[in-house]
């Protein structure tokens, strides 16, 4: 998940893009690069590096030219250099692209435009995107704009995955097109100038008017001289006589009209979190769309460790923090195809694990820094291990350190609490256990037809009716002490929810089974002590077991939040989540956790995003 930019109108578009590269940086930052027609030519500066640096190293600011794009990366697929920074441009170097996203079927394409001789010049995904259109314009001896902007269409429809786009063409001058489909792209307009940015913080400075583009829209932004056409809204520039105006398409419908403008009054740091008052909020507000990449990214490395899990009797998921509860997770998953593998947390690793050529070791590692995991990466191969890892940072030692290397596709976290990362980490490994399944010979259907649904049942989690009363839940929460209990799947979410909890309002919480609840802490529990239950739906079998467990805490006076899509008459508040089939519960109950963390966190008057004592990746041991 990068940042994107992109200008035009009668300003040096290199000052507007640089500004608003670095207003982006916050959203990924290996490489950055722009586009710039200056003169007919089609410039491009890219390189490694953060943004200040790369622009200085490759001066930017030389270039002129009132229309660009401008691109920081979140590496996805292909190493973090100079090559797969974008834009990524066609074979002749005449038009470029910069994107937000993963193009899932990049590897055929690819192989279809190699076959028919084009040459490509770095690792990523995004490089087919130049390419096609480049061969769809082949079509025509000369082509127009329409045929440039059918070109773009028809290519479109080739790519399966998410993306914002961005597409400029030395022989179009005129046109900056724009496209999104499940990655963000805002349009911000102005009378002489139309922006196009990941965020609003992008071009803020410059206007506050705003059209955020939808699924399925591509917008084409045309410099112009006066004239007039009823399909465009269009604003004269009354210094120089020239129109900026700007078309949507939606399905090759034109709808510009549908499209409203919106007047946005954030300051720049409110923009920067989407205008929702901590990154913790806006990261778990987009988790949907961050799973919906992390269900579309690494196809192939996870059917080849699905296939390792196969060879492997013995196996380990080593992790630390909120990644060892996403392994617990997985361990049930695995449990349900007969499949052995053991969570461990990666400082113990060297003490109790045993490892030999026949182990496969899988680290999950959101920084891919973890020094106690890559550590204990780095053991487990001298031993001969077969190694892998599930990682959010490109190019980081666990990528280098492990044979097989996932992308969790989570894009940067900046709240130093886990949240839309751990559902990355679940979505990758639910895919695993579908993977590994259909390699055994097991019908996934079920599982696999979930992938697509899951993101919509967060969405039922987290819509502001269900964040109203999660927060009103926390206000009445006045206890010091909590307790997450669970039972099945849901377990490592109860764990979870503890940790979360703890992490952020400093108010001590602990996790555990409702059956190991009997077993010393029940003597803790009285009004000083609340406990929020993961209770499954009436229909499964753990169901009485852990009401009875709730029953037992409210004749000791204990208070009793339930996180359950049955209404449960004993609790005294009930999350309401969706009822889904137990395989996909743990992410919806995951959530409705993190939420209920984050809501009392800011009622104490905690700093939510940096909590104390605490960093965003623990590389010492
Ligand atoms: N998938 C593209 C890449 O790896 C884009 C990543 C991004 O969103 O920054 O280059």
């Amino acid at each position: 998940m990068c940042g994107i930019v992109g200008y035009i109108g009668n300003r040096t578009a290199s000052e507007i893009l640089l500004k608003g590269l670095k207003r982006l940086k916050y959203r990924g930052y290996d490489s950055c690069g722009i586009g710039i027609i200056d003169n007919n030519k089609l410039i491009i500066k890219k390189s490694v590096g953060k943004v200040e640096e790369v622009a200085k190293k490759e001066d930017f600011l030389e270039v002129n030219g009132y229309g660009g794009i401008g691109h920081s990366r979140w590496a996805t697929h292909g190493g973090i250099t100079k090559e797969n920074a974008h834009p990524h441009t066609d074979c002749k170097g005449e038009l470029c692209v910069v994107h937000n996203g993963i193009i899932s079927n990049y590897k055929e394409l690819r192989d279809m435009l190699i076959k028919k001789g084009h040459v490509f010049k770095s690792q990523t995904d995004t490089e087919v995107i130049p390419h096609l259109i480049e061969e769809e314009l082949k079509k025509y001896e000369n082509p127009s704009e329409e045929d440039y902007i059918n070109a773009v269409k028809n290519t479109i429809k080739k790519l399966d995955g998410t993306y914002a786009l961005l597409i400029l063409n030395k022989n179009f001058p005129n046109l900056l097109i724009g496209l999104r489909n499940e990655s963000p792209l805002i349009l911000g307009v102005k009378e002489d100038e139309c922006f196009l940015g990941s965020d609003i913080s992008a071009f803020l400075e410059w206007t506050k008017e705003i059209i955020p583009l939808e699924d399925g829209d591509m917008v084409v932004l045309r410099k112009e001289s006066n004239n007039n056409d009823k399909d465009k809204d269009k604003t004269k520039n009354k210094n120089n006589n020239v129109i900026i105006s700007y078309t949507i398409y939606n399905n090759n419908e034109n709808i510009t009209d549908r499209r409203e403008k919106t007047i946005i009054e954030w300051d720049i740091e409110s923009a920067e979190k989407g205008g929702y008052e901590h990154f913790m909020l806006k990261e778990i507000m987009e988790e949907p769309e961050v799973i919906k990449n992390s269900s579309k990214i690494c196809n192939d490395e996870i059917k080849e460790l699905a296939k390792a899990l196969h060879n492997y009797d013995k196996v380990y998921i080593i992790a630390m923090g909120t990644s060892l509860h996403a392994s617990m997770v997985a361990e049930y998953w695995f449990s349900k195809l007969n499949k052995l593998i053991i969570p461990c947390d990666s400082s113990e690793f060297l003490i109790k694990g045993i490892v030999d050529e026949n182990t496969l070791v899988i680290g999950i590692t959101q920084s891919g820094e973890t020094y106690d995991t890559i550590k204990a990466i780095k053991y487990a191969k001298e031993k001969g291990a077969k190694t892998a890892t599930i990682v959010n940072v490109l190019g980081s030692t666990a990528t280098r350190e492990a044979d097989i290397t996932i992308m969790m596709g989570s894009g940067i976290e900046i709240s130093v609490c886990a949240t839309k990362t751990y559902m990355s980490q679940l979505m990758i490994l639910y895919r695993l256990f579908i993977e590994y399944g259909e390699v055994i010979g097991k019908d996934m259907s079920i599982y696999r037809k979930e992938l697509e649904n899951i993101p919509e049942y967060i969405k039922e989690v987290i819509n502001e009716k269900e964040r109203e009363n999660i927060k009103n839940i926390s206000k009445n929460l006045a206890a010091k002490n909590y307790l997450f209990i669970s039972k099945g799947i849901n377990l490592p979410n109860a764990l979870e929810g503890a940790l979360k909890f703890k992490e952020i309002t400093y108010l001590h919480a602990e996790g555990m089974s409702s059956g190991f609840l009997k077993h010393g802490t029940i003597s803790l529990i009285d009004e000083n002590m609340d406990t929020v239950a993961l209770v499954p739906p009436s229909n499964s079998n753990l169901f009485n077991s852990i009401i009875s467990n709730i029953e037992e805490i409210k004749a000791r006076n204990g208070k009793v939040v339930g996180v359950s899509p049955v209404n449960i008459d004993i609790v005294d508040y009930l999350i309401k989540i969706p009822d889904v089939m137990e395989e996909v519960s743990p992410f919806v109950y995951a959530p409705a956790c993190q939420l209920l963390a984050y809501y009392k966190a800011v009622e104490l008057g905690r700093d939510v995003d940096k909590p104390r004592g605490l960093a965003k990746s623990v590389t010492v041991e």
